[in-house]
Order: C-alpha cells, then structure tokens, then sequence
C-alpha cells in the first residue's frame, strides 16, 4: 500500500514501518489521529516477511518479562500486561489468520508471514493511516511539535514515533538512525550488540569440529548463569540453533559456553552399566548409540580415551562424564549483526515512559520496538514486544 500524501501535517508520524510502527499507527488511526508512517524501504514490513521461517513466529503463550533482557528488567511489564499474548492471539483470529503451537509455547501461522502484513497494512488502511514508502529520512527539528525533512519533502507532526528497529541484518535496510534521534534528543543509549546470533569457531577447534557441519542434537547450554535446553546445531563456521543463539545474548567476548551433549541421560550410571554388558567395546562405539555417528567420530577423537570400556578407570569416567556434560567451548565471537535476529541495548528505558513509551523529557517524542533497550529471548517474544509497545504507544500519541 502507497498513498500519494496531499497534506504535509499529521497528528502523528511513525518512522519505520515495522511490527512496532504498524501496530502503533493501526492503533492510534482508531484513535482517530491522523497518522503518516514513513519507511526507506520498498515495502513495510520486511522482517515479518522472512521471521520464523517465513511463518513468523508471532508471539508465545508463556512471555512475561522473564523473557527479556533490558537494563530495567521491570520497564517492559506495563506494556505487556496491557497488550498480552492474548490481545496478540485474540488480534490474529479476529481476522481468520490460522495458527499452530509449537513447542515452548511458540505460535506460528499455519499459512504465511505475509498474512501478518496483510492484517497490519489493513488495519492501517481501515483507519486511514498513510504510508510513505522509499522515504529517506535527512533530519528532524523540534518545532512545536517536529518537523521532518525527507526526501520526499517536509512534514509537520505533533506527536513523533520512532519505530526504526535495531542493527540486525544491515541488508534488509536496519539502520541506527533511531539511536540516531534519541541522542539527538539528550536520550541515553545503552550500548548495542548482536543478540540470537550464531557463534563463530576459529582455529584447531574450528578445524576439527567443521566436519560436524550439518549435525543437530538437544543440549542443555549454559552460560553467565542461564539456561537453556533446546537443539544446537554445528556449522561450517561453528555452531548455531535455538540453544546457541539464545546463549548467545547473554554470552561475553572470551568466555565459555558450558554444554551438556546428554542432558537426560546420567551418564556415569550408564556407562556403569554398558561396562557391565558390554565391556569389550570400545567407548566410541557404545556412544554411537546415544550420539549422531559422526558426532562420536570426530568430536570424541577430539576430546575423549578410546579404550574398551572395561579398560575405563574412575578418573577415565570422569573426564568422560565432564566432557560430554560440561563440555566448555570457547567461541573466537558472533556472526554479529550480518546475521543477528536481534540488537541487544537501545534507548535507555530509563528515559521514556513505561507506560506510554514517550521520552520523560521530550514532549510527543515515543520510541517503540526494537529500538527500545528491551530483547526478548527467541520464541515469538520480540514480536509480542512490537505489538505491545506499539499498541501502547498507540494511545496517547
Ligand atoms: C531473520 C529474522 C527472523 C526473526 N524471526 C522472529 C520470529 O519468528 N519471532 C519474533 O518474535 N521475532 C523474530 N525476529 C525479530 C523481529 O523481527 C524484530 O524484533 C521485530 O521485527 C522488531 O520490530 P520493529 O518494528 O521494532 O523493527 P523492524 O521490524 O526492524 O522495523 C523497522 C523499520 O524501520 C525502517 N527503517 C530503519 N531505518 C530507517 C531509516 N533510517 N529511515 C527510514 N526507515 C527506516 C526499516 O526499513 C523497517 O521497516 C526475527 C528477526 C530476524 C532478523
């Protein structure tokens, strides 16, 4: 959807026509707030288009502010309890899109992605909000309100919206240009990283373990005191999957991941056991019953005795047992924001409201989204953020 804009003032203008941005236009155009979203890119939302797959991933039944990582775990409760996973859930039937859970509570679309973009640009059309798309943005100037300057002309707003996103995927049109404004304005900025993004393994590691490239298995990884149990995936470069890119937001340059390859099995009870009934074989091949073959070939050449098992000694089973199950690998960095989900840090939320998400100090200035200094794990829950500061943004503007 293009709109040919015939006036150049708007009660509201929202930069970037994201999750967030949608939402928030949607929400205030009820309001009936005349509204002008405006985007560089060629279409509006572009992330929605390739998340989860391509089925997007679109909230979870269990977030709560458990699921988050910010700087003030407590800011992002207001939205979320005002807009739920089940105002999310309630918005996608309301217009027929069909769902599925997966596990950990993860709701996709049973169709495709576009349909959320569909839903959002339709409740954008219904309540007249306008969209500027190919819309460079050259500056903003506070002036009763703010004017801002484009490639596409100048326009006047009473309320600014500031739904830019973060840093991830530089390619897909992600800017800092949202940072940008904040620090124009006086805001604070918490610094930025990489977050859900794979690791990168460099050197001997890299070179034995690339073999394994294409190998996934359940793990339980843990690092800087959390957990999570979900698949890790090995790749050309090092590793990745669900378990690894949720580490990854809270993992620190030149620290180790701690990862148990068997987090439902006691393996020194078992291994006991195996000597007892099969104590000529060699360790290798009694792991190849538990683990991905090739696994055992390269990894256990790696880092484990081959011996028959009868052969093991105690201090033999408890390298054994700390290898498979503490297994410390010390990734050489990220893949960063080339191909990071999501941009950890963003505006201080200690300078915006929680709840009506504008700046403290900075009348009609709001900052929603990813831009935000508020992350969700992987699960649907940055989605469920957009929707919920972006809906509660969508008051007030
Ligand atoms: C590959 C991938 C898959 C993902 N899958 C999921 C998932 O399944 N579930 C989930 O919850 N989260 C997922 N995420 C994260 C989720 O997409 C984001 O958290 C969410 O899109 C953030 O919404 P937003 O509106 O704040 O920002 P964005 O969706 O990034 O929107 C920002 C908009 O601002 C525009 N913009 C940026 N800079 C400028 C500028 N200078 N001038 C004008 N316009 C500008 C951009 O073009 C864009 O349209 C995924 C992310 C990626 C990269």
């Amino acid at each position: 959807m293009e709109t040919v804009i015939n006036t150049n003032t708007y009660d509201v203008i929202v930069l970037g026509a994201g999750a967030a941005g949608l939402m928030c236009a949607a929400e205030a155009g009820k309001r009936g707030r005349s509204v002008l979203i405006v985007d560089h890119a060629e279409k509006a939302g572009k992330k929605i288009l390739i998340s989860g797959g391509g089925r997007c991933n679109f909230t979870n039944l269990y977030a709560s502010a458990d699921d988050f990582l910010s700087q003030n775990p407590h800011f992002c409760k207001s939205a979320l309890a005002r807009f739920t996973q089940y105002d999310t859930l309630d918005m996608f039937e309301k217009q027929g899109i069909a769902w599925h859970e997966r596990e950990h509570g993860q709701l996709f679309c049973d169709g495709s992605a576009k349909q959320v973009v569909d839903m959002l640009l339709e409740k954008c059309s219904e309540h007249a909000v306008m969209i500027q798309l190919h819309c460079q943005i050259d500056g903003i100037i506070q002036n009763k309100g703010f004017d801002v300057h484009t490639n596409q002309g100048s326009m006047h707003c009473e309320s600014l919206v500031v739904a830019t996103g973060g840093l991830s995927i530089p390619k897909m049109g992600a800017t800092g240009f949202g940072y940008q404004i904040a620090s124009q304005f006086g805001l604070d900025i918490v610094e930025t990283e990489a977050g859900l993004v794979p690791f990168r393994l460099t050197g001997k590691i890299h070179d034995a373990l690339k073999a394994l490239a294409g190998i996934s298995l359940p793990v339980e990884a843990s690092c800087a005191g959390q957990v999570f149990r979900e698949a890790m995936l090995f790749t050309h470069r090092g590793i990745s999957g669900p378990a690894m890119l949720q580490i990854s937001s809270y993992w620190q340059a030149g620290e180790a991941i701690c990862i148990n390859l068997l987090p439902d099995l006691h393996v020194r009870t078992w291994l006991q056991e195996q000597q007892g009934l099969r104590g000529k074989q060699y360790l290798r091949t009694v792991l190849a019953d538990i683990l991905p073959k090739r696994l055992v070939l390269h990894w256990c050449e790696l880092y484990l005795p081959d011996k028959p098992l009868q052969n093991l000694s105690e201090s033999d089973l408890d390298i054994i047992v700390a290898q498979l199950q503490s297994w410390q690998l010390k990734p050489a960095a990220t893949e960063g924001y080339r191909t990071a989900e999501v941009t950890l840090g963003g505006v201080d939320t200690g300078c915006l409201s929680s709840k009506t998400m504008q700046a403290r100090d900075v009348k009609g200035l709001y900052f929603i989204g990813e831009v935000v200094d508020v992350t969700g794990h992987l699960g649907g829950f940055n989605f469920q953020w957009a929707w919920a500061s972006g809906y509660c943004a969508g008051q007030f503007v």
